[in-house]
């Protein structure tokens, strides 16, 4: 089968990536338009001219926001679960755009271009955590459903750390149930496969041995490991993840600032000393916004 023309992707932030794939262009989450006081990424959702589906990973506004604009605006496809696109048809999205999924469907995005979407899980908001990508984090384990959604109630909420972000949080519309259950992403082209997930957690199982070419993992607070908190370290977590994987290259993202003060830039060295060391062969490249990137090549 002949190669696409032209395939790139463009890290908006966060998780969000913009994937053009010949004449196909994919989002992946939505989520660019951030508080004032991040660095900007250079894209609004409004400025989004071509989009064809919009991937969404799970439910929480720093991935979901902004796609009811881009949909309305493009017309194109929402895939994500069944609460992300709960909260999208309450915001007046088509249902004719809403694909709901929950791991297990074959979604073809063009004639040469299919995505299969896998049950995922989120990092442990709950969960104690480090800043530093080389700290480790232990404990936690064995923890009740109960107890973690009373640790999670029990915390200060986002808009008690600005005005900023009050009135961001505010805008991004309802809160979704939990984070609407996580999924990830395997993307194929006849020029090779992606691999998208936009939270630190997985099912060990559902990850070994894909081979994507390119994974684009998201490095961030404290990695969920079949449902419990990872023992060790972030770049543990990131390198296991890539040692199951067994991508020919990795990009990172969610360790961006992209709502200070609640989150700081995370210094992704450790992460990078740790896959050379001892995660096999595959190439971190990094990327900053809107930089297009070549990942198939
Ligand atoms: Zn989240």
């Amino acid at each position: 089968m002949m190669g696409l023309v032209d395939i790139h992707l463009e890290w908006l932030g966060v998780s969000t990536f913009r994937l053009t794939l010949g004449s196909t262009v994919v989002l992946l989450d939505a989520y660019m338009d951030r508080v004032p006081s991040a660095p900007a990424v250079g894209l609004s959702s409004g400025e989004v001219e071509r989009a064809d589906y919009i991937l969404v990973g799970h439910s929480h506004f720093d991935h979901l926001y902004g796609a009811a604009t881009i949909a309305g605006n493009t017309g194109a496809t929402i895939v994500g679960s069944y609460e992300s696109l709960r909260l999208m048809s309450d915001a007046g999205v088509a249902e004719s755009q809403l694909m709901a999924a929950s791991g297990g469907e074959p979604i073809r995005l063009s004639e040469e271009i299919r995505v299969r979407v896998f049950p995922s899980l989120h990092s442990c908001i709950w969960a104690s955590s480090e800043r530093a990508a080389d700290e480790a984090c232990v404990g936690d384990l064995g923890v009740a459903h109960q107890e973690r959604l009373g640790r999670l109630a029990a915390r200060p909420g986002l808009g008690t750390l600005s005005e900023e972000i009050r009135a961001h949080v505010a805008k991004t519309g309802p809160r979704p149930r939990g984070d609407g259950g996580a999924l990830a992403y395997l993307i194929e082209t006849p020029d090779g496969s992606i691999l998208w997930k936009d939270t630190s957690g997985h099912w060990s199982s559902l990850l070994h041995r894909l081979r994507p070419d390119a994974a684009l993992l998201a490095a961030a607070g404290r990695g969920n490991v079949d449902g419990e908190p990872v023992q060790g370290s972030l770049s543990d977590f990131i390198a296991n993840e890539v040692r199951l994987l067994e991508p020919r290259r990795v990009l990172l993202c969610h360790h961006d600032n992209w709502m200070p003060p609640f989150t700081r830039e995370i210094d992704i060295g450790p992460i990078r000393a740790r896959l050379t060391a001892d995660a096999g062969p595959a190439e971190l490249i990094e990327v900053a916004y809107l930089d297009p990137y070549p990942v198939l090549k």
